[in-house]
């Protein structure tokens, strides 16, 4: 929770540090010169698009909300690209001029974590472990956030491939952007091995049974050095019987979905999937819950209050600067989140506690995985699409 709280913590110091590294910079400028005390947050898939294409009404709806000043952010469980990239393909998709501002992506909030609540929490020069996504795609990401020392269990594979043999069937894939390590592990002195001091899942893993492995590995090592294992694992007569308890690097997923909608006609194991299996990797090595044995982690998305903090942020960052003018900036008071997955956008706007106190009304479309009948989150209103919900949203708030 120590991390959660960290991530929590962070506050206007940071953010415009922060910004640089999600490369937000540009400035809009409203035709309107009213300010709404209102805002918009988006999920995109099922809601702007659907496999890809634009739902009906999705371009006109943003269109409109720019022209009017009305600041909104595009809200996903989604990443594995940087912000930048993501939202020019979203922009090409629904032909509606976006930038990086707009965007928050499952990731997006880890970039906080570069500089940290202080010097002592700062990540940037630290080692951390990547995990998750294309080649070494997350990796390239986590670099532009600022973390300057990134290592991907590709890296650490290739650099000594008998920590996990059977990857060696992958060899030619983790060659095409594997960089070299210090030795990994130490084999005289185990305690020179490879130090890592965080763990990130930015995406989902390609390779559950490598990544598991050396995250299992570092949850089990004296002080997060590879090679190495904690004398305190299992001591009863430590917190958590010993685990997690020797320095070990804390341990972060970005996105919570155990299913997600791909192309294929039935829901694929998402992120959740993978965190589960190494839950019950985790349990069986320690004696897990059974054992009042806990995996210590944070996990941020929707439906997570963190990600809502900092979506929420961000949009009070856009709206300071779209009315940068403005002698006298009224406080936002509502959020509309549009979103078709009950489970999460629907709970994390119900289930938000707003740091500015704002107050955040969900709206359920029915484009996406929602398919009727009665939601196992109650949203504010039901809407047959996005430009319905937002027709609904602005006479909500007498705004004509
Ligand atoms: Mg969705």
């Amino acid at each position: 929770m120590r991390h959660l709280t960290a991530l929590r913590s962070l506050r206007l110091s940071h953010i415009a540090r922060t910004e640089r590294s999600l490369g937000l910079r540009l400035v809009h400028t409203p035709s309107s010169t009213r300010i709404p005390n209102f805002a918009f947050a988006f999920d995109i898939d099922g809601v702007l698009l659907r496999a890809s294409k634009p739902i009906p009404g999705a371009a006109e709806s943003l269109s409109l909300l720019k022209e009017q000043g009305i600041p909104f952010i595009l809200l996903t469980n989604g990443g594995g690209k940087h912000e930048t990239e993501r939202v020019a393909e979203i922009s090409e998709k629904l032909n509606v001029t976006l930038d990086p501002t707009h965007i928050v992506q499952s990731h997006s909030p880890f970039a906080e974590l570069v500089k940290g609540v202080d010097e002592t929490s700062a990540l940037e020069h630290k080692r951390i472990l990547v995990a998750g996504g294309d080649g070494d795609s997350c990796r390239l990401v986590a670099e532009r956030y600022g973390f300057k020392n990134v290592v991907t269990p590709g890296d650490i594979f290739m650099a000594n491939p008998s920590i996990w043999p059977f990857s060696k069937n992958y060899s030619d894939y983790y060659k095409s952007f594997a960089r070299p390590l210090p030795p990994v592990s130490g084999s005289q002195d185990p305690t020179m091995g490879l130090k890592i001091d965080a763990i990130f899942v930015f995406n989902d893993p390609r390779d559950w049974a490598l990544d598991t492995q050396v995250i299992m590995d570092l949850l089990l090592s004296s002080n997060g050095v590879m090679g190495t294992l904690s004398e305190k694992n299992g001591r009863p007569d430590l917190p958590n019987h010993g685990y997690q308890q020797d320095g070990q690097p804390p341990l972060y997923f970005s996105n919570p979905d155990l299913w997600w909608a791909a192309a294929y006609h039935l829901p694929r194991l998402g992120q959740g999937g993978f965190r589960e299996a190494l839950e019950g990797v985790w349990a069986a090595t320690t004696g897990g819950p059974g054992k009042g044995i806990g995996l210590k982690k944070t996990v941020i998305g929707k439906p997570y209050q963190p990600t809502y903090e900092f979506a929420e942020r961000q949009l009070l960052r856009n709206r300071a600067r779209t009315f940068m003018h403005a002698t006298d900036l009224p406080p936002l008071q509502r959020v509309y989140m549009v979103g078709d997955n009950p489970e999460s956008d629907i709970r994390g706007a119900n289930s938000y506690r707003s740091e500015v106190g704002s107050s955040w009304q969900s709206i359920l479309v029915r484009t996406g995985v929602y398919n009727g009948g009665e939601p196992v989150w109650t949203p504010r209103t039901i809407a047959d699409d996005v430009q319905r919900a937002v027709e609904w949203a602005l006479k909500s708030s007498k705004w004509t």
